[in-house]
């Protein structure tokens, strides 16, 4: 007789082996200590000081298992794109001299970003070179969202990477190409982002402001006083953050 309910553990049992290997894979990392240039557009500054330092995620919102499975999609996602790229005749340069990613450091390194490259030639489709090349991995939904409301309007923290990096990778003159490529059906959606540079002195502004108020140990207020609020649902110190004292 067919064991049934041994098939069904099947799948648990491996997932569960595989699980481990990325969470040990992950506690092994190390930590980051610095503000992301590729987070500065976000709305709320206390989540950005979260992130800056470290604070533990809410129980249900720990990189475990499953998501740590998405969130290496979205390199493979990158690293696709550029071959596309590559294969196409795009000349993209994914790394510095020293083999590196193309990064910046300020403010004594607490702030960093990484950019996924910059396009220096190629179809004239794809100029005017040279330009700052962003890309994400997004499911349908957010795919669709983007490709209907454009950049700024989807997600103002990709927009505010994007107008950060322009800036400090001195590549303002032309427009960056940001794409993204729809993961459940593999379509590709791309938008040109100009510079937009008064936005870019309020993102830095906005960057020395956490800073400061990190060093000195204040705490910045909330986006909204109300868990259920759609940013602070999302965010993965809502419990956390809702249960503190100080307002
Ligand atoms: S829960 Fe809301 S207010 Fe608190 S850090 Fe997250 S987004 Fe900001």
């Amino acid at each position: 007789m067919i064991d049934l309910s041994s098939k069904k553990m099947l799948s648990p049992k491996l997932n569960a082996v595989l699980d481990a290997a990325l969470e040990r894979e992950r506690d092994q990392q190390p930590k980051r200590e610095y503000l992301g240039g590729s987070e500065i557009g976000h709305e709320c500054e206390r989540q950005l000081q979260f992130s800056f330092f470290n604070v533990e995620r809410d129980v249900d919102k720990y990189l475990v298992g499953r998501k740590l499975r998405i969130f290496e999609r979205g390199h493979w996602a990158e690293a696709a794109m550029i071959r596309w790229m590559r294969l196409s005749g795009v000349e993209i340069l994914t790394e510095d001299k020293d083999g590196e990613q193309f990064g910046f450091s300020e403010a004594g390194g607490l702030f960093k970003g990484h950019c996924d490259g910059i396009i220096v030639g190629g179809p004239s489709v794809f100029g005017p070179f040279p330009r700052l090349w962003e890309n994400k991995g997004l499911k349908a939904a957010k795919w669709r969202s983007f490709e209907k409301h454009g950049l700024r309007h989807f997600s103002g923290t990709y927009w505010g990477q994007v107008q950060v990096y322009q800036d400090r990778f001195d590549l303002r003159d032309n427009p960056a190409l940001f794409s993204a490529v729809n993961m459940d059906t593999m379509e590709i959606h791309w938008e040109a982002v100009p510079f937009n540079p008064m936005a870019c002195e309020a993102l830095s502004v906005k960057a020395a402001r956490i800073l400061r108020s990190c060093l000195a140990g204040e705490l910045l207020p909330r986006i909204s006083q109300d868990p259920t609020f759609y940013q602070c649902k999302f965010c993965d110190w809502c419990e956390h953050c809702h249960q503190m004292e100080i307002k």
